[in-house]
């Protein structure tokens, strides 16, 4: 199985090391090229402003687009999130809008801007995940269709599904916890639907 990080800017390395060590093939993605043979796709986390220009530089957004509609897995972290969502807070930025759901940038104020909790996720088990949250958005609407996959307080969602569509606002790449990455190769090969 092949998945492809995409790297223009943010962390990248981390989320290479965990598919690598999930037994998969991970490859860097800059150019359009690069998308043609993958399984699947992560985008990271970073600056979602400078991730959305670099992608528009770089002709990769109109194809990354393409893929996630025809059904395409496609995980995206916190930044990674912001540039999948249809709906996001700040109106400069012009996300990919394949994923059905408004977002909040920055959404913690600056107290609580950065913080680690424990989350529970039940579709990972019982044991509870180390949520990293950096400068992390909400997700502020959530139409139907959508597995939740984790909330940090009742009403605030920090994971959500649409079919191979995976997203988070917390960084499980700076774990040691393989299970998030691990979900996704699961929806990649098709075991969850
Ligand atoms: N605050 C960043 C943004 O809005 C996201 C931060 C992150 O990816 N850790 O783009």
């Amino acid at each position: 199985m092949k998945i492809g990080v995409l790297s223009l800017q943010g962390g990248v390395a981390e989320h290479i090391t965990m598919l690598n060590r999930l037994g998969a093939q991970a490859t860097e993605v800059r150019l359009p090229v690069e998308l043609n043979d993958l399984d699947g796709l992560i985008i990271s986390g970073g600056e979602s402003t400078t991730i959305t220009r670099l992608m528009s530089d770089y002709n990769l957004a109109e194809p990354i687009k393409k893929l996630a509609i025809q059904g395409f897995p496609i995980f995206g972290t916190c930044a990674g999130m912001i540039l999948l969502a249809k709906r996001v807070s700040d109106s400069s930025l012009r996300p990919l809008g394949v994923l059905d759901i408004e977002v909040q940038r920055n959404a913690f104020g600056r107290q609580k801007d950065s913080f680690e909790i424990d989350l529970s996720i039940p579709i990972l088990g019982q044991e509870k995940f180390r949520g990293i949250f950096i400068r992390a958005p909400i997700i502020t609407g959530v139409n139907s269709g959508f597995d939740v996959l984790c909330q940090l307080n009742e009403d605030e969602n920090v994971a959500v599904r649409q079919g191979k569509l995976l997203a988070c606002t917390f960084h499980p790449e700076l774990t040691d916890d393989l299970r998030f990455h691990d979900y996704f190769l699961s929806l990649v090969r098709g075991k969850v639907t």
